[in-house]
């Protein structure tokens, strides 16, 4: 149980430039893709007590849902062969000839891979064929597609109290790259704001799912949604991101990518320039992992 119990503070970095003096305010890095080298960034934070449930009621399996490149299929599979704990992955479209290398490494770590097509994976969420994967599986512990569900609210939710010690306040704005909101969710049934991007085109949608998750809290911080920093679409990019990305590296020292955090901050130095945050404002932008995804040019 050590992957889930052992759980330093990432690091909160700052970043001195001089377009965050001119616009008056102070952003900072919340580092989580140092949290583990494979179990990495938000997916730690939202399987956390997931995994702890797993264990708790004595279930030897799960099944999840992702895509060929899914960072939730990549973190759990590492996290169930260090607990032990059998994975099942229903993947997205046909079998490759030649697997994703996200998808290889699953394999390596022992998740057992079936390949549904995309006319199939769209039931994900219905119940009637979460029964039947259930009985084909020998009934495992079903974790939704980015182990998004409000038993991940309380691990995201983690992160902001970390932030608070380190920080001594509240921070005015949080910065989250979201695919399924679950990661906005967690942090803003804290109390906090959020302003989320979207990876995905037409992500509107998202403001539904995440009011869905955080509806039992009580005085949820304020979602702002921003939903044209897709750069096309959910893993599509251009040569302007990655050179974004290479200058992010060169000048703080930290490494982005190309689907999540490379597009989130891309986003958030934007609204500096345009003067969309207050004065004094303080900001955290959530590293939220995701590096073994990562392209290079
Ligand atoms: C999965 C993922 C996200 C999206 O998180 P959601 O909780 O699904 O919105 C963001 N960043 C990275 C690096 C991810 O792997």
């Amino acid at each position: 149980m050590d992957l889930l119990s052992h759980s330093p503070p990432t690091p909160l970095q700052e970043l001195h430039n001089e377009l965050c003096e001119k616009a008056a305010v102070r952003l900072f890095v919340k580092r989580d893709d140092l949290i583990h080298p494979e179990v990495s960034g938000n997916k730690w934070r939202k399987l956390k007590y997931v995994l702890k449930e797993v264990k708790q009621l004595e279930i030897d399996r799960v099944l999840t849902f992702g895509g060929a490149y899914s960072n939730h299929l990549y973190a759990l599979a590492s996290a169930c062969s260090e607990l032990d704990i059998k994975a099942i992955g229903i993947v997205r479209g046909e079998r490759p000839v030649e697997e994703s290398a996200t998808l290889q490494f699953c394999r390596q770590k022992g998740m057992e891979l079936h390949f549904v097509t995309r006319e199939e994976y769209k039931l994900r969420q219905s119940e009637e064929y979460q029964s039947s994967l259930s009985q084909q599986f020998d009934y495992p512990y079903l974790i939704p597609e980015g182990g998004t569900s409000v038993l991940a609210l309380p691990g995201v939710s983690e992160l902001t109290t970390e932030v608070k010690n380190q920080l001594g306040i509240v921070p005015d704005y949080y910065c989250v790259a979201a695919g399924t909101g679950g990661t906005a969710a967690g942090i803003l049934c804290t109390g906090a704001n959020v302003v989320a991007f979207s990876a995905l085109k037409g992500g509107g949608f998202l403001k539904d799912e995440i009011d869905g998750l955080i509806q039992d809290y009580q005085n949820p911080g304020i979602l702002d949604l921003q939903t044209s920093y897709h750069f096309g679409g959910y893993a599509k990019w251009n040569a302007g991101l990655l050179d974004f990305i290479d200058d992010f590296k060169n000048r703080f020292d930290i490494q982005l990518e190309q689907v999540y955090t490379g597009k989130m901050l891309y986003g958030v130095f934007d609204l500096i320039k345009k003067g969309y945050f207050s004065r004094n404002a303080i900001i955290v932008a959530v590293h939220t992992g995701g590096l073994q995804g990562l392209v290079r040019k």
